[in-house]
């Protein structure tokens, strides 16, 4: 929302966000006795269910209104923020500051979705995902809170919801077996064969060596236990895996009474729902049973130090790392004031901006274009997720020698700002960053509040004062008009004379890793070593006794459910518009988008020759950032920054929706501006068009050196992705470019560009592919915006048509370049009748006879955990059996593979999703197996041919298919299904009823038909360490 919004450095989610489930959410309603009307009602001192209201404060430019609460008999506050939008968010966070390192708010916090008093049976979080149609679900621990959101827009499902996450926070079961599944335990590697050796597992603990091995993270937890080193900073609270084995199940429970508690408890609602039924609920079931104690768990300020820090740090080499010798991370970091000032660190965090955003700020000049590193390290500018805030500023990617250079560098800024400071219209582009931030809507804004003010009033700040960005704002002008100086007063103050910075590098060690699994090793023998045979034999008996409860069928009636009946059996139409200004289509689509103008335009790429195409990626990633028409790179970031919300491009794969073997291959390019602001949005972006520049050799190396850096850090949060990508390499056409574009050979393709001596090569390449693709000839476009805005809008559409490259000339005088290009019409009302030469608009689409083979993939890469996937060819969107594997995969995911994969395998994640593209994929995350996890995936499908599931799970299946196909879509991509991938509404209610009407044998069918194990439309990949079985396999490519 504001450009204050940054997520806590350390936050964990429960579930890897990108488990399969879609997380998105809110749409705008504009109703007459609207929810913050009501709100206002309330007056300062009225009792509501055992709650006394203490302010009540309208926030006009976020159309909310603020009513703060506290609970009489416990002390614990409430926030509850009305707004007209159906996605309503509960959450509740308590203030969670471990002194050590065992991860113990993080195990607590698994835990305690594991069962509790009123719904026993185990996992009632993970139950509850496929009985509910929330828009969101997960518990995150961050630093020194832990907190549990959900959003749905069914006010049945919030009471459902709300029912189940305050008995799992309150009353927890906390039994011994889910403390050994999630946090740790001894077992034997084969459980049931006490002759194989004890190891660790845990799901937790697991997950943190995944966390780990993301030097990323391990840079970030480094620096604030330094930084910070004497109260709750200093330790892990996600858990040190060496660490992680001390704790205790006494020691989690003890945790759970003293934290879990309502006076250190902080609630809040959101959304459209009415408060008084809330607060009944959450008296009635919770807090009732609770009188008020004093939790002590307040952090203490930090004792400033006298003097400046150095500390230096090893971790393990990255192997995808642009250039090998260049692997260190250098950054020194000051501490700033107290969070809990709202001024303060609202202008520390626009002072941050100005500092290090973009190319015009100081520090990207001095730093970023000096190339000493790839770019800045991977904690850079205003922190404020601790009770005091931090900013930081360093590279990556540099040699261990540049250390001193980069703290000159460093040094040098900070007196250079102090003397010259800042220029007004970088201010201006930053104030009206904000402003059309606080308009552009999103749909998890529930959400994004919750997280946005979650630091603050967890250390007792003001959450209220914290959504007043406009007082802020007018405060932060304010104080610039009575004193030019203020900004450089306060680098002077915060920077330049504060002794409490810590200069921190981290490089490489060959022997790193090998250490690591060394000290392990140490802590496992110890614990062997220390076990009597009794206790040998008990740790036997209860890895039994956990499989048994694992594979126990879980009597699950307690939880309150949605039923299928409770899904609407029609939807929210979407009408657009179309226009052709002369071909060229441009859609249309009216919504309330507050004065917002969203623009985007596909143009393909089927004439590019063959050997550009992997570069398209670095196209889309340089083309609005090189300069254009009369504006070097930095004005026109400038320009953007002044006048839009953001302008991109990125390449896009678009499978057909009745053929497999096609597809539409092309380029989105997507902006938006405020109304005001149009003609010149769409002035840069016809400069873009015509004449964007490629002759900054080093501005586009750094651009490169960015990239790589990006692509390679990225593997580790993503792996599961990159493993589906190179499975489904071998079994489509659009999977195969799909590979060369996001997979792992754009991120080698991209190593291989960034360590070329010359870029000059690369540099000739950019203006041959911009021939081909920035022109109007096969473009289409799309605009949302207010129906008042329209007129005007379409104005300067056509005059951004009618001025780039490619107009006038007739597409009925030029021949399809390639003979498998097949056109098809591009309004889908259009389909199945003929295409006549010209009268309709028709998008071009590659037609490949693709023969689809076998191909099983081996990245090995330095991590301690795999990530493993494989992926099926099925069939097309409008495919009658689509919706069956639709539903089969959530039925897998819910009903098998998350037991073996998760609960008994000790992976963060796993699942089947089947997406757009048609490929069934398969997946694990952070994953301590490989090849046995593929044989989980196998079993899978055993299982669901063998129909071994109810009418129940179904329906089940079916709610968790609902929950993403009804998740609201926000103003700005409304109609986006429609112009990119030519899916009607008709289409979709057509594809809702065939949902509705999946059943038992269509399931069963669709897993014999298409899962059938032996057949060449399987493809498989594993990113993960050495492993001596699949090197013995010669069915496994190796790389
Ligand atoms: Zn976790």
């Amino acid at each position: 929302m504001a450009a204050a919004v940054r997520r806590a450095a350390g936050m964990r989610p429960l579930l890897s966000v990108r488990s399969g489930r879609s997380m998105s959410c809110c749409s705008w309603r504009w109703r007459s006795s609207s929810a913050q009307e009501r709100a206002r009602q309330y007056t300062v001192g009225k009792k509501i269910h055992g709650f006394t209201v203490n302010q009540v404060t309208p926030v006009p430019d976020l159309f909310l209104t603020a009513v703060k609460l506290n609970h009489d008999n416990t002390g614990a506050q409430h926030l509850h923020v009305a707004r007209d939008d159906p996605n309503n968010l509960f959450s509740v966070q308590f203030r969670t500051t471990p002194l050590n390192s065992t991860g113990v708010p993080h195990i607590l916090e698994h835990v305690v979705l594991c069962g509790s008093e009123k719904y026993q049976c185990r996992d009632p979080f993970f139950k509850m995902l496929t009985r509910s149609l929330a828009t969101f679900m997960n518990a995150f621990t961050a630093n020194d809170y832990t907190m549990y959101p959900f959003s749905t827009q069914n006010s049945k499902d919030f009471q459902n919801l709300l029912s189940v996450y305050l008995d799992a926070v309150f009353f927890p079961c906390l039994r011994e077996l889910d403390f050994w599944q999630e946090g740790w335990r001894l077992e034997h590697e084969i459980p049931d064969d006490p002759g194989s050796p004890l190891i660790f597992k845990g799901v937790v603990f697991n997950e943190m060596k995944g966390v780990f091995a993301n030097n990323e993270n391990l840079y970030a937890q480094h620096l604030q236990n330094k930084l910070l080193p004497e109260h709750t900073y200093s330790v892990i609270s996600g858990g040190d895996p060496l660490h992680i084995p001390k704790l205790t199940w006494e020691e989690l429970k003890n945790f759970h009474a003293t934290h879990y508690h309502p006076s250190n408890a902080r609630f809040f609602t959101y959304g459209d729902l009415p408060l008084e039924q809330h607060l009944q609920q959450i008296q009635d079931e919770a807090l009732c049973k609770f009188r008020k104690i004093e939790p002590g768990t307040s952090v203490p300020k930090q004792s400033r130090w006298s003097e400046p820090r150095e500390c230096h740090v090893n971790c393990g080499p990255d192997s995808m790392a642009p250039d090998p010798a260049k692997q260190t991370i250098y950054s020194v970091s000051f501490l700033l004031g107290d969070i809990t000032d709202n001024f303060e660190a609202f202008t520390l965090n626009l002072l941050s901006s100005l500092l290090v955003s973009g190319p015009n700020s100081p520090f990207y000049k001095a730093l970023i274009d000096a190339q000493i590193g790839t770019d800045f390290a991977p904690v850079v500018g205003y922190d404020g997720s601790t009770r005091e805030a931090c900013f930081t500023i360093g590279l990556q990617g540099i040699a261990e020698q540049d250390i001193k250079v980069v703290k000159e560098i460093i040094a040098k800024v900070i007196d250079e700002v102090i003397e010259n400071g800042f220029e007004q219209e970088r201010i201006e582009a930053l104030l009206h960053k904000i402003e059309i931030q606080l308009k552009h809507q999103t749909t998890n804004f529930g959400l994004a509040l919750a997280s946005y003010i979650a630091a603050n009033w967890n250390h007792d700040g003001d959450p209220v004062e914290m959504l007043q960005i406009s007082e802020n704002m007018a405060r932060f002008k304010q104080s610039l008009e009575d004193n030019p100086h203020f900004l450089q007063d306060k680098v002077k103050h915060y920077f330049k004379e504060n002794p409490h910075q810590l200069s921190l590098s981290m490089s490489p060690d060959e022997s790193y890793l090998k250490n690591q699994a060394q000290l392990e090793k140490e802590k496992l023998q110890e614990k062997v070593n220390s076990l009597s045979m009794e206790e040998k034999k008990e740790i036997y008996k209860k890895g039994l006794e956990l499989i048994a409860a694992q594979s126990r069928p879980q009597d699950a009636s307690s939880l309150p459910a949605l039923k299928v009946s409770d899904i609407q059996q029609t939807f929210p139409l979407t009408p657009v518009e179309m226009t052709y200004i002369d071909e060229v289509p441009v859609q249309y689509c009216s919504q309330p988008t507050n004065g917002v103008v969203y623009f985007k335009a596909f143009t393909n790429l089927n004439t590019l020759p063959e050997d550009l195409k992997p570069y398209v990626p670095l196209f889309c990633n340089v083309i609005t950032r090189m300069g254009c028409g009369n504006l070097d790179y930095r004005k026109q970031d400038q320009q953007i920054e002044l006048k839009t919300g953001g302008m991109s491009a990125s390449p896009k794969i678009l499978q057909d929706n009745d053929n497999l073997d096609m597809y539409e291959q092309g380029v989105l390019f997507t902006s938006h501006c405020l109304e005001r602001n149009l003609p010149d949005m769409m002035h840069l972006w016809t400069d873009i068009f015509n004449n964007p520049h490629f002759d900054d050799e080093e501005h586009l190396r750094v651009l490169v050196m960015m990239a790589a850096q990006e692509l390679s850090n990225g593997i580790p949060e993503s792996g599961h992705l990159y493993a589906a990508v190179r499975a489904g390499k071998t079994l489509t056409a659009a999977g195969r470019l799909q590979e060369m574009f996001n997979g792992i050979s754009q991120v080698q393709h991209m190593k291989r560009i960034a360590e070329k001596p010359e870029l000059l090569t690369v540099l000739r390449k950019l203006p041959r592919i911009k021939m081909h693709l920035l022109s109007n000839e096969n473009m289409r476009c799309a605009v949302n915006a207010t129906s008042q805005a329209i007129p005007e809008v379409s104005t300067e559409v056509e005059k951004f048509i009618r001025n780039i490259p490619g107009f006038g000339k007739k597409k009925k005088d030029k021949k399809l370049i390639r003979t498998n290009i097949t056109e098809k019409p591009l309004n889908p009302e259009d389909a199945g009748s003929e295409v006549s030469g010209g009268s309709q608009a028709t998008k071009k689409i590659v037609f490949s006879s693709f023969k689809a083979c076998q191909m099983k993939t081996h990245f090995q890469l330095p991590f301690p955990v795999n990530y493993v996937s494989e992926c099926v060819r099925t069939v097309p969107y409008m495919n009658p059996d689509f919706p069956s594997l639709l539903v089969l995969a959530r039925l897998l995911t819910s009903k098998f593979l998350h037991r073996e994969i998760r609960e008994k395998g000790g992976a963060y994640g796993g699942g089947a999703m089947l997406s757009h593209n048609g490929l069934f994929t398969f997946y694990s995350y952070r994953d301590p197996n490989s090849i046995d996890t593929m044989s989980v995936f196998r079993r899978s499908v055993d299982w669901a041919k063998a129909g071994k599931f109810t009418q129940e799970d179904i329906d089940e299946a079916k709610l968790s298919v609902f929950s993403t196909v009804d998740a609201p879509v926000a103003p700005s991509n409304r109609g986006l299904d429609r112009f990119l991938l030519g899916i009607s509404d008709e289409m979709k209610q057509k594809h809702r009823e065939q949902l509705f009407a999946v059943d038992h044998d269509r399931l069963v069918g669709a897993a014999n038909k298409y899962l059938t194990t032996g057949h060449s439309t399987w493809g498989a990949a594993i990113l993960g360490p050495e492993n001596e079985s699949i090197a013995r396999d010669p069915t496994w490519v190796q790389r």
